[in-house]
This record gives C-alpha cells, sequence and structure tokens, in this order.
C-alpha cells in the first residue's frame, strides 16, 4: 500500500489529499459546503453537510486519482477546533446542528464565569483563556436550550463530540467514539496536567461525564472504516487544524514555532515536555506527536492578517487583487515612515484590548498609496513579532526561525521584511497544505508507514528560506516606530 489519505474538515470546506512515501500530494480535491447564521453572531453547520461532503471527497479523490481502499495504508483527520456536535447515540441523529467556534452566542455566559473569577481556575486546568469559542458553553446550551437534550444526556443516550470525533464515528459505523490530545483540550473540559477529562469542570458546566468520548493519543490507530469507498482502511492519525499545521511543518522539537498567514494568523510554539504559563495572554495547549504523550504548545493567534490585504482590495480599493499587494509594496523603498495598525476589531495578544480601532500614522505630503499598501503588509509582520516575542519571553527559547504556511505565505516581500523584524529565518515549505500532510504524517506514523520523526523531517521539501538582511539599528528603530503607532490605536 503506497498512499495516505488524509481528511481535512475545515471551516468553509471539507477536503482529502492523497500523499505517497515522499510526503508529495499526489492529488487533493474540495468541497465547499453551506455557513448557518440563525441570528447575528451565531454561526452553524449541519452535520449532513460536515458527513455528505467528507463522503464525496472521499469518493472523488479516489475516483480521479483511480486509487482504491487497498492502495491507503491509513487515514489521517484533521478538523476545524472546537466546534461542537451533540448526536443520538443509537440512531447517529444530532440533536442540533453543529456549532461553529466562531459562534458568539454563549460569550455572556463566558463574561459572566470571569465576574464570578473562574478565568483562574479554567486557566490552571485547561490553559485556556473563558471564551465562547471553546466547546464547553456549547455543550451546556445545547443540553439547555434542546428539548429532551438534558435527560438524555443524563440517561447515556447522547454522544458529544469535536468534528474528529463525529467523523470517526460515522466512518466506523458508530464503533469508534475518541478524539485525540489536541482536540479535547479545545473543549475547556479536559485537563491538560492530568490528561483526564476535568470532573470540576464537568460540574461546573453541568455536563454529564457520559457524553464524552475516550482520549487517545494523536497517532493511534481509532479503528477501522466500515462505510464508505474506504472500508477496511484503519484511521491512525487525528490532530485538530493548528497542531496538525504544526505537525506537518515538521516542528517536532522544543522551541520549534509556525506561523499559518490566512484571514487571521495562527502561531503555535512546541515547548516540549513543558507546559509554560503565559503572562501575555497566550493560550498553552496539547500538540500531536508520534508518540503516547502530547507535547504543549503556547499559541497565539493575530485577529487581521490577511484580512487587512482584502481590506486594500474591497475597501480602499488600491489593489486589484491579493498578490498585486507585493508588487506595489516592491514600488517603494520603504513605507515612508508611515504605519497601519489594523486593530478593526480590537488587538488580540499581547495587547488584549477590544477598544482599539484600526491606524494610519506617520502620513505626509510625500505619502502615496504604495506606503500604504506596504505598511499594512508590514502590519501583518509586527502583529506576528509582537507574538512571537511574547512567546519567547513566556517561554525563555529564542526562536531561530518561524516555518510559515497559509495564503499570505505566498507573499515575498511580507516573508522577507518578517525574516528582517524578528531577527531570525523564514522557512517555507512546498507544501501549502501543511494541515492536511500533518494529519498524514500523523497516520503514517503510526501504522508504519513512515519509521521516524527523522525520515519526515528529511523528507520535507523547502521550498524557500528567507535570512535576515536588516542593520540592528533599523530594525529596532522600526520596531519602535510600531510600538508609538500601536498606543496610538489604544488612545481612547
Ligand atoms: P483562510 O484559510 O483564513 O481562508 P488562506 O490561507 O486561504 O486563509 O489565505 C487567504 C488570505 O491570504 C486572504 O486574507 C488573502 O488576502 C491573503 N493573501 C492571499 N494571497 C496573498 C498574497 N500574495 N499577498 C498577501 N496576502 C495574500
Amino acid at each position: 500500500m503506497k498512499y495516505i489519505l488524509a481528511i481535512d474538515q475545515g471551516t468553509t470546506s471539507t477536503r482529502a489529499h492523497i500523499y505517497n512515501q515522499s510526503g508529495e500530494c499526489v492529488h487533493g480535491v474540495s468541497a465547499e459546503f453551506p455557513q448557518i447564521y440563525p441570528e447575528p453572531g451565531w454561526v452553524e453547520h449541519s452535520p449532513q453537510d460536515i458527513w455528505g461532503s467528507t463522503l464525496s471527497v472521499i469518493d472523488s479523490v479516489l475516483s480521479e486519482s483511480g486509487l482504491k481502499a487497498a492502495d491507503i495504508a491509513a487515514v489521517g483527520i484533521t478538523n476545524q477546533r472546537e466546534t461542537t456536535i451533540v448526536w443520538d447515540r443509537a440512531t447517529g441523529e444530532p440533536v442540533y446542528n453543529a456549532i461553529v467556534w466562531q459562534c458568539r452566542r454563549t460569550a455572556a455566559s463566558c463574561e459572566k464565569l470571569k465576574k464570578e473569577g473562574f478565568a483562574e481556575r479554567i486557566y490552571n486546568k485547561t490553559g485556556l483563556v473563558p471564551d465562547a469559542y471553546f466547546s464547553a458553553t456549547k455543550i451546556k446550551w445545547i443540553l439547555d436550550n434542546v428539548d429532551g437534550a438534558r435527560e438524555r444526556a443524563e440517561r447515556g443516550e447522547l454522544c458529544f463530540g469535536t468534528v474528529d470525533t463525529f467523523l470517526l464515528w460515522k466512518l466506523t459505523g458508530g464503533k469508534a467514539f475518541s478524539t485525540d490530545y489536541t482536540n479535547a483540550a479545545r473543549t475547556m473540559l479536559f485537563n491538560i496536567h492530568t490528561l483526564k477529562w476535568d470532573k470540576e469542570l464537568l460540574r461546573l458546566f453541568d455536563i454529564p461525564e457520559g457524553i464524552l468520548p475516550e482520549v487517545r493519543p494523536s497517532s493511534h490507530n481509532f479503528g477501522e472504516i466500515t462505510e464508505g469507498e474506504l472500508a477496511g482502511v484503519p484511521v491512525c492519525g487525528i490532530a485538530g487544524d493548528q497542531q496538525a499545521s504544526l505537525f506537518g511543518q515538521a516542528c517536532f522539537s522544543e522551541g520549534d514555532i509556525k506561523n499559518t498567514y490566512g484571514t487571521g494568523c495562527f502561531l503555535l510554539m512546541n515547548t516540549g515536555k513543558k507546559p509554560v504559563k503565559s503572562a501575555n495572554g497566550l493560550i498553552t495547549t496539547l500538540g500531536a506527536t508520534a508518540t503516547d504523550k502530547p507535547c504543549y504548545v503556547l499559541e497565539g493567534s493575530v485577529f487581521v492578517g490577511g484580512a487587512v490585504v482584502q481590506w486594500l482590495r474591497d475597501g480602499l480599493k488600491v489593489i486589484k487583487n491579493a498578490a498585486a499587494s507585493e508588487r506595489a509594496a516592491k514600488k517603494v523603498a520603504d513605507s515612508g515612515g508611515v504605519y497601519v495598525v489594523p486593530a478593526f476589531t480590537g488587538l488580540g495578544a499581547p495587547y488584549w484590548d477590544s477598544d482599539a480601532r484600526g491606524t494610519i500614522t506617520g502620513i505626509t505630503r510625500g505619502t502615496t498609496k504604495n506606503h500604504i499598501i506596504r505598511a499594512s503588509l508590514e502590519s501583518i509582520a509586527y502583529q506576528v513579532y509582537d507574538i512571537v516575542a511574547a512567546m519567547e519571553r513566556d517561554s525563555g527559547i529564542k526562536i531561530k526561525r518561524l516555518s510559515v504556511d497559509g495564503g499570505a505565505s505566498a507573499n515575498n516581500f511580507l516573508m522577507g521584511f518578517q525574516s528582517d523584524i524578528l531577527a531570525a529565518e523564514v522557512v517555507r515549505g512546498r507544501h501549502s497544505e501543511s494541515t492536511a500532510l500533518g494529519a498524514a504524517y500523523l497516520a503514517g506514523l503510526n501504522c508504519g508507514f513512515w519509521k521516524s520523526d527523522e525520515e519526515i523531517r528529511k523528507n520535507r521539501s523547502i521550498e524557500r528560506v528567507f535570512k535576515p538582511d536588516m542593520d540592528e539599528g533599523e530594525r529596532l528603530k522600526l520596531l519602535d516606530g510600531w510600538k508609538e503607532a500601536v498606543k496610538k490605536a489604544r488612545l481612547k
């Protein structure tokens, strides 16, 4: 059997990729599915759409590549994290739509928890800052708001799962009811130190333990598929999308760090066996490994990453497409003292200021649209710098290189500037889909398709390394300017 198949169940689409022994993607397909917005700020998916799109991408990727189940050694699953599904154990019928990670319906109950002083206890156990993103308050909402759900849950008739668990359960015809450490860590019910569901948190959120899946290592034989075209193939890897991307970037060692430049940016740093407490509002969570024990990870995100480029295109209308931002930025020697702080919805780590607003500083008579475009791209790099610096302070680890992926990592100007501002190498892999690749690695390492982390590291195909090339005085001057601009964005 020459291939591994990865299912990447994302927020707007479901994808399937087939990888060969060298870790190259031989074929990939993608299917979008509908977003459901029942009220402002609420986001749902139909579990049937999630399942249906999964079956359909499996069918297409096999038929288009001319491969069969017998050619596939194992399947890996990676998924949108935190999204919550509750279903009937006997019939598989969901009791409600999937409540998506972005959904804000439980924001008020999270605020209440903070006011009542639970934030520190929750952080100490789960590594998370109480927020509506995480599954706990979403599960409680379903049990409290769907007729009869709580009674059925108490009687053991219901199952809760994040999307990985739901797909695994469906694929194995209801036989496997499990999740992996990285997904469990996003529920706000899992103790990342004892590696067990936390009874005190289950009481706090009023959730019966009987609805929870078993928690397994990310690289593990979760069971054999019985449904659809992949019948007979085992699922041997599961990880949440950002952790799968960290693994797909071969960030296996303490101090390895990756950033995904999408609409927002997601930075994850492997801190090895040590859970690192953050003094800067970063999350402490679990990462995937090929062993029985997870590693610890520091995670931080930038709200507006590639989205600032969308704003240049659709809001200001100064570029025709995202790629044009690189050409425009290169037309000027520097940003001419202009800083853009894209705090459109406030600022996240390490500032945590929801009242900050977008600000442009340093405009003079000589400022052109190319300066503003350049400063907008630079703002992505500065925000990433702020999080890396916070991670370095928290962990005591000085980073040497940043592995990158995501749509905006295609921008060579941005990657070069990022390397200069970090004074570290920026390493871009040949595979843009490091999330699916990570799930494939986890599955392939478990079933013996790949032998070791080392083999994967060797396989890893690097497309380009950006090396820092900026005078230290200049770097510090630019960073000072950024700090001043952020101060202005935070003026009330
Ligand atoms: P997501 O998964 O969040 O949808 P993607 O990884 O697909 O994001 O990346 C899309 C984002 O990357 C968009 O915000 C887009 O503006 C930005 N982007 C894409 N190509 C470029 C480019 N060449 N330069 C700068 N930004 C880009």
